[in-house]
């Protein structure tokens, strides 16, 4: 019994000097930007998947439902059921595939689900009056990113006015993805999106929502906002839409401190293979942080970090828990002083979306990459309101 009190008091507490913190006052400030953009009558499915964008689907849910969003999306039954535990109360749709042999569980959990076969359709019927539940389902609709979803065609549409006609589900919409492949081909998505909806609406079914925009799309075209938009990205800050007009406040900011400095005589390597070498003696600061906390292993190409203010080189290869900076144009800095890895947003530490295009990836990429070594810290009006520790938690 010793072994678990103790760790229940590590709960809520900071015990590395790495983490990425996460400004909820900014979540709130970026929902509600949404609200304005798309109106009252347009609902906010909200996308919390790949654990929150590395934000923490949990931590963050009442921050985005309480600022306006109508209800929750996730990728995976698993996500949803992650959150289900929390919150009773949320609505929670799961955009990708689910298996059959999982069905059941996602009808006992009043979990939606997208789907694209009349099978699944007829089997949630069976599993809703097993159950006495009326499970609710979205149908995906492929208007050509090619993905998952049912194809563009007149007997796409005859099998699902068929699964509309089911009277132990409620269809509660259909929805398509954009490939953000251009204005012209986005435009054609939409389209053949609202002409399958108008088809299947003259069916005389009512069909509640029909939805094409995730953050590009809801950002960039007010015409297709439609019934819902999903957004994701720019609930997280890491996408600048500022020359739209609008502003997204940056949310996260990956940190660490300087451990260790010491003095590297010129013509020195610095790290695996050497790969940093000093071509003059040289002040090096030792960080606790690597690739196994999802510091990416290439940010030394042209990568830096931020040190009182100013941009310190990464020096060598990312180890996989530490790295090393070239300090020698900083010479104020001291062991313990705070480093920012990358944030996002105006002052001089490295954006995400520049890191992201830096190592050739997108910002969700190294988002979802930040690992459970990290803690994640919960900051509201300035202050730490929760931290959460995957390491550490008791169950
Ligand atoms: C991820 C996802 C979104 C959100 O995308 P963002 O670009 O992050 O806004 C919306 N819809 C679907 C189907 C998705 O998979």
């Amino acid at each position: 019994m010793t072994l678990p009190n103790r760790l229940v008091c590590f709960m809520n507490t900071l015990l590395r000097n790495t983490y990425v913190e996460i400004n909820l006052d900014s979540i709130a400030h970026n929902v509600r930007t949404v609200r304005r953009l798309v109106g009252a009558d347009v609902a906010i499915a909200a996308v919390v998947k790949g654990d929150g964008y590395g934000c923490g689907a949990v931590q963050i849910a009442p921050t985005i439902m309480e600022n306006g969003a109508d209800c929750l999306m996730v990728a995976t039954l698993t996500e949803a059921l992650e959150l289900r535990r929390q919150y009773k109360e949320y609505t929670l749709i799961v955009m990708g595939y689910t298996a059959d042999a999982f069905l059941e569980t996602a009808v006992l959990n009043d979990i939606a689900l997208t789907l694209f076969t009349i099978g699944q359709a007829e089997l949630l019927c069976k599993l809703g009056r097993k159950n006495s539940k009326k499970p609710v389902v979205y149908i995906k609709y492929d208007t050509g990113m090619h993905r998952i979803g049912y194809e563009d065609c007149q007997e796409s549409i005859d099998e699902i006015l068929k699964i509309l006609a089911l009277k132990d589900i409620v269809v509660e919409g259909i929805f398509s993805h954009l490939a953000q492949a251009g204005p012209v081909e986005d435009a054609s998505q939409a389209e053949t999106l609202t002409k399958a909806a108008q088809k299947l609406r003259a069916g005389g079914y009512k069909l509640r929502y029909v939805s094409i925009c995730e953050s590009i799309g809801l950002v960039q075209y007010p015409q297709y906002h439609l019934d819902m938009v999903r957004p994701g990205t720019i609930l997280y800050g890491t996408k600048n839409f500022d020359n739209f007009g609008i502003h997204f406040e940056p949310v996260i900011s990956f940190k660490t401190m300087i451990v260790q400095l010491k003095i590297v005589p010129k013509n020195h390597g610095v790290g695996y293979k050497y790969e940093w070498k000093s071509n003059s003696d040289s002040v090096i600061g030792t960080l606790p942080v690597g690739f196994a906390d999802g510091f990416p292993r290439h940010m030394h190409q042209n990568g830096y970090v931020l040190v009182r203010g100013k941009r310190a080189p990464i020096a060598g290869y990312v180890c996989m828990d530490q790295c090393m900076i070239d300090l020698t144009d900083i010479p104020q800095a001291k062991v313990g002083d705070e480093v920012i890895l990358y944030g996002c947003g105006g002052d001089a530490a490295m954006d995400i979306e520049v890191a992201a295009d830096m190592l050739g990836t997108t910002k969700g990429e190294i988002l979802c990459h930040i690992t459970r070594r990290t803690p994640r810290v919960y900051t509201k009006d300035g202050k730490i309101v929760y931290v959460r520790d995957d390491l550490l938690k008791s169950e």
